[in-house]
């Protein structure tokens, strides 16, 4: 894979594909890191670059109300404000050459506008493709978060010169080393669904020294070991891969020893029950499971955490999740943090610099864990 520093920009016109899939709530950018995290390759290409033409995709469209909420044009402000250079925002209407060739900075429209027509960008539409390509010498590919997706925006790297971006190249960079880790290595795996982690599970569980489960998965893994979990989540048809796994991995994988229950998740309150006691559902882990995960990383160093420890967005079951967090930012390890709701977890209950990695990457992230190609990245600077 090509890095954006090892190909020539010279006066060339420069396509960069970047995430500014943002969220937006009546007008207003919530959250603005992933265009601030774009900043230092756009800055980059702008030294040499005679003109850059930036496009990204953002929320769904499947119908024209949809089209109406979803225009770059706020995002396209808030880059320019970042940039302190003004940046110029084409819309699909307009003479988009004479947009490039008049400006030295310029963000299209929504990639995804073409969905209305018959799919295309979300299709990967081949013409579409060769259109973006038809604006630019070289193309940059920056938005890791989609590099899982074949989209006509996400593949121009057939018809173009191309190089990753160097918010691609972190991304791929720190979640390497998750390959080759320092041991002791341990997963913290939580969240919902024993199925969503098959992938994973089977490529890390042969490097990592421990696999610690919590979040609603802990309760399929307790069920094949014949613990009665109650109204707990649980996917029965994964019982016996968890039943496997048990007697393969045995001494490795560690389950909750105590949980809170409560009759469902909007509950208000909730009872500290011993595994072996569980009549309700099992929303949150307790304070001996909490210890328990101390004693077991804290000489660690490496920890991969891909899921939260319970229902944390109800504040009465977001004890253990806020502990876990406590912990790893106080841990000597690289903590990588990847996939899933673990993302939003970590960064309610610490702050990214704790850790040595949060990845903005989620599916993606999982599928290149995975060992999975990812389209969009495959063929970069070939
Ligand atoms: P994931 O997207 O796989 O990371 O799953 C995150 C979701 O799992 C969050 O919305 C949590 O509320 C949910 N979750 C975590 N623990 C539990 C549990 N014990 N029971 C039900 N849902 C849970």
């Amino acid at each position: 894979m090509k890095r954006v520093n090892e190909i020539d920009l010279n006066n060339k016109k420069v396509l960069i594909r970047c995430d500014f899939n943002v969220p937006i709530k009546d007008g207003v950018i919530l959250d603005d890191t992933r265009i601030v995290k774009s900043l230092e390759t756009i800055k980059y290409v702008l030294k040499y670059a005679s003109n850059v033409i930036i496009i990204s995709h953002l929320g769904r469209i499947k119908t024209y109300e949809d089209k109406m909420k979803n225009s770059l044009g706020i995002v396209c402000e808030r880059l320019s404000n970042l940039l302190s250079e003004k940046v110029k925002f084409c819309t699909y209407e307009e003479d988009i050459n004479s947009c490039i060739n008049n400006n030295k900075i310029i963000m299209l429209e929504n990639t995804r506008f073409f969905d209305l027509d018959n799919n295309k960008e979300s299709g990967a539409d081949d013409e579409l493709t060769k259109f973006y390509a038809s604006l630019a010498d070289i193309y940059v590919f920056d938005a890791f978060g989609v590099s899982h997706r074949e989209a006509a925006s996400t593949m121009v790297s057939k018809y173009l010169p191309s190089a990753a971006g160097f918010l691609v190249c972190n991304e791929i960079d720190k979640l390497s080393y998750l390959f080759n880790p320092d041991r002791p290595f341990t997963i913290i795996f939580g969240g919902s669904k024993v199925s969503d982690k098959i992938g994973i599970i089977s490529k890390l569980i042969d490097k990592s020294d421990s696999i610690i489960v919590v979040g609603a998965m802990a309760y399929t893994f307790l069920k094949a070991k014949g613990i009665d979990v109650g109204n707990s989540l649980v996917e029965d048809e994964y019982v016996p891969y968890c039943l496997d796994l048990i007697r393969k991995y045995g001494d490795k994988i560690i389950l909750p020893i105590d949980i809170y229950e409560a009759d469902n998740i909007n509950s208000t309150d909730k009872t500290l029950v011993d595994i072996n006691n569980i009549t309700k559902m099992g929303l949150d882990i307790g304070p001996k499971t909490v210890d328990l995960i101390k004693d077991n990383i804290i000489k660690n160093k490496c920890i991969f955490v891909n899921g939260p420890a319970g229902v944390y967005e109800n504040s009465t079951f977001e004890y253990g999740t806020k502990e876990l967090f406590k912990i790893l930012e106080n841990i000597d390890a690289k903590v990588i943090v990847g996939g899933g709701d673990s993302v939003s977890a970590a960064l309610k209950y610490s702050s990214e610099n704790k850790f040595y990695h949060i990845s903005t990457g989620g599916g993606a992230a999982l599928e290149f864990l995975e060992g999975r190609d990812l389209p969009a990245i495959k063929n970069i600077g070939e």
